[in-house]
């Protein structure tokens, strides 16, 4: 079924699959609200811990539903890599951080060029045409690879190493980062870590928010610090929520932080004015 081509009929043929009317209501649902502009780019930013610096900002997928209000991710999301209308949220996100690229940027000579990380499903991995349809979209909004970051999942990689391997090595050298998520909670191997072209860790926030609390947690959090940083590679921690949080994080030099601490998603329109509150702090 990962080969299979998101048309309307195959939608329909894995709705029926799972035989529920209720999965074939929220398909079609899900097809109409793409259609109808339902769908929304929320952004939270990423923070250099050495500069303060807002360096980057993950793209964080909402839906905007006309009478259940505002949906959140967790809701749709895993309903949508089920069914594999995933790649099309993936390519509608795409789209929509390219083609709002020039607006993200920081006027000059206020900070440096914003990365947007955008999330990546195994359904995206296994298409071998991947790589090729996010060309297209950069493209045709002449936007630069090298300002995003696409954000993967240990198990995301690990459905199918060979298939997600030959993939990231496409999207390495079209220019895009590469960052593997949620590290830690997956069931990672140390060997893919070392022969993918990947350039971040993100430290899960379950280690990050249970730091403060439970010894073994900030030990996990210094030792994939330790373990990127021998690798070369960059380090983010995400679900900082505290002050006390940020500043250990910093003593321990992780590079990069996310989270309610600092920012939480916001729509794309108000990321400039956040920024400008955040340097002006
Ligand atoms: P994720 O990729 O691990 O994204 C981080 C999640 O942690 C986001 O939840 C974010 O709002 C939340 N978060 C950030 N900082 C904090 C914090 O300080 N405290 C707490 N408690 N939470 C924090 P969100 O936006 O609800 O997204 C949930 C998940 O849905 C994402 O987890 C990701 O797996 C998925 N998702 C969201 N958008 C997309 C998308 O466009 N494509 C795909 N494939 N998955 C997406
Ligand atoms: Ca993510
Ligand atoms: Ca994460
Ligand atoms: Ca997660």
């Amino acid at each position: 079924t990962a080969k299979r081509n998101t048309t309307v009929t195959q939608l329909y043929d894995a709705a029926l699959d799972s035989s529920s009317t209720q999965t074939l209501s929220l398909l079609s649902e899900l097809r109409h609200a793409v259609q109808n502009h339902e769908l929304r780019v929320f952004l939270q930013p990423k923070i250099s811990l050495k500069t303060g610096e807002v360096v980057a900002a993950e793209a964080l997928v909402r839906w905007q539903h006309p009478t259940r209000g505002l949906i959140p991710p967790m809701a749709f999301i895993p309903f949508a890599e089920q069914t594999g209308f995933i790649r099309q949220i993936t390519l509608w996100v795409f789209d929509e951080v390219a083609r709002q690229w020039d607006s993200l940027q920081p006027a000059a000579p206020r900070g440096q060029p914003l990365r947007v990380a955008i999330n990546l499903s195994t359904r995206d991995l296994m298409d071998p045409d991947f790589p090729a349809k996010l060309a297209v979209l950069l493209a045709t909004h002449g936007a630069s690879s090298a300002s995003f970051c696409l954000e993967i999942t240990e198990s995301a990689i690990m459905d199918d190493p060979l298939r997600a391997e030959t993939t990231l090595n496409q999207l390495s050298e079209l220019g895009f980062k590469l960052s593997i998520d949620d590290f830690g909670t997956g069931y990672s191997s140390l060997a893919y870590l070392k022969r993918l072209p990947v350039d971040e860790l993100k430290i899960d926030k379950s280690f990050v928010m249970g730091m403060g609390n439970d010894p073994d947690d900030g030990k996990i959090v210094r030792s994939t610090i330790d373990l990127a940083h021998n690798l070369g590679l960059n380090v983010v921690a995400e679900g900082v929520e505290t002050a006390a949080a940020w500043e250990l994080l910093r003593e321990l030099s992780c590079d990069e932080a996310q989270g309610y601490h600092m920012g939480k998603p916001m729509p794309v329109a108000e990321f400039p004015a956040w920024r400008e509150r955040w340097l002006q702090r």
